[in-house]
């Protein structure tokens, strides 16, 4: 036992993934003394803060889906622009040390920021005890904390599927699918998910031929069904092979001329199927990270999918203890478990006497209606609120406006005119109740649409706003014209 035993804090975060970091700077600022205890660490065997989002997540996958894009845009799309280049090579190591930079010098940048935060980094394994103690574990050595408020954001690990046990580099989560040494020639992904088809995209751009085998029977089930349709076709021009209705049996590690390999047997509606793939990336999903978190004594309650139940500020069944991020139920988003972070923290500062005589205003909650959502394909897709199913099942009257990127002077400038903004608005009120986007920057561009449903816009409020000629915004401000049959480049009947 350390001479630390005991330590107390205002606030105790576990976790330093985007929920927890957040919600230890936004306590700090506020003037609580803080704690944030992290066991995360990287393929060098160091301690790295930042969380699954910046280590194995949102960043490196977005810095390989930037490399990748690059390469396949300068290998068949660039003399169209009048751009002739010699051959063009692919340098997978450079790449991967890129992405790997990227990384690590955000992960030492949240490092800087929990100290110039005064935020006490602790690492290792933290254990909820009775009485709001923590317990953590380090190099099998034990050490106590305790603080009057805890914040537990553990956040998520990939699902394993017995169908498919995991092997050191043949069958692979989304992480051993960020730093394959080579571009396999087939690759198979279990999952048409987000995490499969930004890794998909990825490793078909770079020469593998890819197979998506997906159990639903349905793409992308969670977007707008029109937006889903366009991108269906879209990826299956680029050449993913994505197999609805297709369930996975089992796997088989075996050999084809020495070289070894994974043999697949799912099922669809012709039966039994078989397949032969250099490498299998398993992407069917994420569950929190709930083992050994905390003491029987200390027994939180869950729901009924094991993650934290919480209220709607995040507060557990225990009094002074929330949970946030991907441990608590909504989507497995970072900016979600950030948002989450900053309302708890305020949250626990307000029922503190630091408050008393600050005239700062606390915010209040968060709109989990309006969580934007991304998938980082080439086009992209965004979107946030409602889609027309959704509306159509709640029985709510809404007209549509819909503007194709074909008729955007700024998009036919770049060269990509592909996807759609599509806007649903209350058919009696106006008010914007869902904005679907496939095309270039959809992820720029959605939140635009975030911030005028924030404010409770109407799609009139977007049409009587100044859009900059030629922008790819101005797609949004045509769609909302389209709301009322009077967008401007396209013809309406
Ligand atoms: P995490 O980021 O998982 O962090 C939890 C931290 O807690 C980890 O460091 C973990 O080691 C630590 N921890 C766990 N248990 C303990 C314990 N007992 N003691 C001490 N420490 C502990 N989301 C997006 O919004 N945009 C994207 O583009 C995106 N891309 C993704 C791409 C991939 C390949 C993956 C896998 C995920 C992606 N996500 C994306 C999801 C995003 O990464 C998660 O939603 C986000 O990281 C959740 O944040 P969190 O802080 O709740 O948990
Ligand atoms: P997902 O839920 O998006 O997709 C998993 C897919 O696997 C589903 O379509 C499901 O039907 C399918 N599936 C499940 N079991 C199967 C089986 N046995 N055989 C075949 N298919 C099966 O999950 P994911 O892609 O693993 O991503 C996990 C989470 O990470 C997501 O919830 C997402 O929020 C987050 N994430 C976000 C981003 C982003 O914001 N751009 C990127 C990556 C990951």
């Amino acid at each position: 036992m350390s001479d630390k035993k005991n330590e107390t804090f205002d606030v105790i975060v576990i976790g330093a993934g985007p929920a927890g970091y957040v919600a230890a700077i936004r306590c700090a600022q506020l003037g609580l003394n803080t704690a944030c205890i992290d066991n995360w660490i990287n393929e060098n065997g160091q301690a790295s803060l930042g969380g699954t989002c910046l280590n194995v997540g949102c960043i490196p996958s977005k810095a390989l889906l930037q490399s990748s894009e690059l390469y396949e845009q300068t290998q068949h799309n660039l003399s169209s622009y009048g751009i002739e280049v010699g051959k063009v090579e692919l340098n997978l190591n450079t790449m991967m040390a890129r992405k790997d930079k990227v990384v690590a010098e955000l992960t030492q940048g949240i490092a800087g920021l929990l100290k110039a935060n005064k935020i006490k980094v602790i690492q290792g394994t933290a254990k909820l005890m009775s009485n709001k103690q923590i317990a953590v574990e380090y190099k099998q050595k034990q050490n106590r904390y305790c603080a009057e408020s805890i914040i537990i954001a553990s956040g998520s690990s990939s699902v394993e599927i017995a169908a498919a046990p995991l092997t050191d580099n043949l069958i692979v989560d989304s992480s051993g699918a960020l730093s394959f040494d080579e571009v396999p020639k087939k690759l198979g992904i279990i999952g048409a998910g987000v995490i499969g088809l930004e890794l998909g995209s990825v490793w078909r751009r770079l020469g593998a031929q890819v197979v998506m085998i997906e159990a639903q029977d349905e793409f992308l089930s969670m977007v707008d069904k029109q937006i889903a349709q366009d991108a269906h076709k879209e990826y299956k021009k680029q050449g993913l092979d994505i197999r609805l209705s297709a369930r996975l049996m089992s796997t088989k590690i075996s050999a084809v001329e020495k070289q070894s390999c994974v043999e697949v047997t799912y099922q669809d509606e012709n039966g039994e199927q078989h397949e032969i793939f250099d490498k299998l990336i398993v992407a069917v999903g994420r569950r929190p990270n709930i083992e050994r978190l905390f003491d029987e004594e200390a027994e939180l309650i869950l729901d009924e999918r094991s993650y934290i139940h919480v209220n709607e500020q995040c507060e557990t069944s225990q009094p002074g203890v929330y949970a946030i991020g991907d441990v608590v139920r909504g989507p497995m988003l970072a900016h979600k478990g950030s948002e989450e972070g900053v309302m708890v923290a305020e949250l626990i500062a307000s029922n503190t006497e630091i408050m008393a005589n600050k005239t700062e205003r606390l915010g209040s909650g968060i709109n989990y209606d309006l969580i934007p959502s991304v998938i980082y394909t080439h086009p992209e897709i965004a979107w946030v609120g409602k889609t027309e199913q959704q509306l159509n099942a709640a029985g709510i009257a809404f007209n549509a406006g819909v503007f194709p990127f074909m008729a955007s002077g700024r998009a036919k400038a770049q060269g990509d005119t592909r996807g759609m903004v599509k806007i649903l608005a209350h058919q009696d009120t106006d008010r914007i109740l869902g904005v679907h986007i496939i095309g270039n920057h959809a992820s720029e561009l959605i939140a635009q649409a975030v911030i005028a449903m924030e404010l409770s816009a109407s799609a009139e409020d977007i049409a009587l706003t100044i859009f900059a000629h030629p922008s790819l915004s101005e797609a949004l401000h045509e769609a909302a014209l389209a709301v009322d049959k009077r967008a401007i480049h396209i013809v309406q009947k």
